[in-house]
């Protein structure tokens, strides 16, 4: 048996980012942290293969006034690397075209994307007077605050970023900011208008629309790790957990650990199977949080064979749009360093919710699927030079309708437990900014 202060189970982002803290705020805390895997990250796994650089969950990550402080504490600040410029164009697919997504909600007036009475709905929305009910779905709120139009738009972008559906998502878990917004300005255009004049007031910088580092997402994972040093114990999972007088006990394979305080990082599942023999209800409301799956398929070409006019972020397809295919990312375009040089990178997401068992085909199935999706909508009609599969399985939690109320239930069952806390993407915050900055994680 070794004591401690604090085990924390799991050693994904929220994880390390939780022992880290900690042991910041108090330098001789005695943490363990232990984690299934025979490496940390969770989900930030990135591999090369044949000059390819690979990343088998987040692509990279979006900062936030929160992001700063935890690269400069970790010391990997100066290893960021930003996105090329063309990134912030991001494009939707509606009937089997590509459109470009307005970047500011002026421009909507210019894309072929809605009818012109849509536009004039749209513009409309600063009138709207009513606000979030319970549970309002993105789809539901969307559709109030702008018009039916807007509908498609919302069902494309919780398709393609959450693997979800809008109409079930709840826009307060999901979607914060937007029902702060228009709880503080009673209008989601004129908040938007006004954030951007505070920001500019206060001399914000534009943040760049996406990043990640010299060696992939998996850096920031890897340099926590070395800080915390002997305090993490890879290949340990913990298989129950026990409540004692004086705290908790974890035990894992040839390890035992005993701590007044425990912090639960793992993603809802494995949290609900290790708490329910303490507290019954709280694992029943944990194993309600759904999870769903998602594949990556990587397909690298030739420079010569990919159209010059390919650029940008990528894009998002609505359900029905494009079968099981949730959008692609042009990896290449948007991180150069991402391909060796000639080539171009295109990261093809499928499955989520409507496609469960996407995440059991055949790699050849899924690859032929990508290749003429890309073929299709991006021209590009060689073969692919490179090819690789990476499956996420059970990986992205859904805050489907009722989750701000099941994240209530949570936090009263836990003032039953002292010590014990939830940590990781599963509750408040899905980025994995969210989970650097630790304290905006617990439910
Ligand atoms: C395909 C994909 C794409 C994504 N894209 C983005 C993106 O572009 N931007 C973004 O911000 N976020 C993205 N995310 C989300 C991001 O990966 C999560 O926010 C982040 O990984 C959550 O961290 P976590 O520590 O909560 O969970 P995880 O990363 O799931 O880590 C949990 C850890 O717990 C361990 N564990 C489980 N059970 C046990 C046990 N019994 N004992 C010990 N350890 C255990 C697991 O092995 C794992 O290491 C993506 C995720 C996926 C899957």
């Amino acid at each position: 048996m070794t004591d401690c202060d604090l085990i924390v189970v799991g050693g994904g982002p929220a994880g390390l980012a939780h022992a880290f803290w900690r042991r910041r705020e108090q330098p001789d805390l005695k943490v363990k942290v232990v984690e299934a895997a025979d490496r940390v990250g969770g989900w930030l796994q990135t591999t090369s293969q044949d000059g390819f650089q690979l990343e088998h969950g987040p692509q990279g990550f979006r900062a936030d006034d929160s992001t700063d402080a935890f690269l400069r504490a970790v010391e990997i600040h100066d290893e960021v690397v930003t996105c090329a410029p063309s990134a912030q164009r991001r494009f939707v697919v509606r009937r089997g075209k590509l459109h470009e997504l307005p970047a500011k909600p002026g421009a909507l007036l210019r894309s072929q994307l809605v009818s012109m009475p849509a536009k004039i709905r749209l513009m409309l929305e600063g009138r709207v007077r009513s606000t979030s009910d319970v549970g309002e779905s993105v789809a539901a709120f969307v559709g109030r605050r702008f018009g039916r139009a807007a509908v498609p738009v919302a069902e494309a972008m919780m398709h393609g970023i959450f693997a979800g559906d809008a109409h079930q998502l709840e826009v307060a878990a999901t979607l914060p900011l937007a029902t702060d917004i228009e709880q503080r300005y009673g209008s989601m255009l004129r908040g938007m208008r006004a954030r951007a004049r505070e920001r500019a007031a206060a001399g914000a910088a534009a943040r760049p629309a996406v990043c990640t580092f010299d060696g992939g997402m998996h850096r920031s994972a890897q340099a926590v790790a070395d800080l915390l040093g002997d305090a993490v114990h890879t290949d340990a999972r913990v298989h129950s957990i026990v409540r004692t007088d004086a705290g908790y006990t974890a035990r894992c394979e040839g390890l035992e650990l005993r701590a007044p305080e425990l912090c639960v990082t793992t993603p809802p599942g494995p949290a609900a199977k290790l708490l329910r023999p303490l507290d019954r209800a709280l694992g029943d409301c944990l194993a309600e949080i759904p999870t769903v799956s998602a594949v990556s398929c990587y397909l690298g070409f030739e420079k010569a064979a990919v159209p010059e006019s390919v650029e940008g972020f990528g894009f998002l397809a609505p359900q029905g749009e494009l079968g099981s295919v949730l959008g692609s990312i042009y990896t290449s375009s948007v991180f150069p360093h991402q391909a060796p040089d000639g080539y171009e990178l295109f990261r093809v997401m499928s499955g989520g919710h409507a496609y469960p068992h996407e995440i059991d085909r055949p790699d050849d199935e899924l690859l032929h699927q990508a290749g003429e999706v890309l073929r299709e909508l991006l021209g590009i009609d060689h073969p692919p030079a490179f090819r690789f599969v990476s499956r996420a399985r059970a990986a992205i939690p859904q805050y489907v309708r009722g989750h701000t109320a099941r994240m209530r239930t949570i936090s009263a069952r836990l003032t039953q437990h002292p010590g014990l806390s939830l940590m990781g993407s599963g509750y408040k915050k899905i980025s994995v900014v969210g989970q650097w900055a630790n304290e905006g994680s617990r439910p």
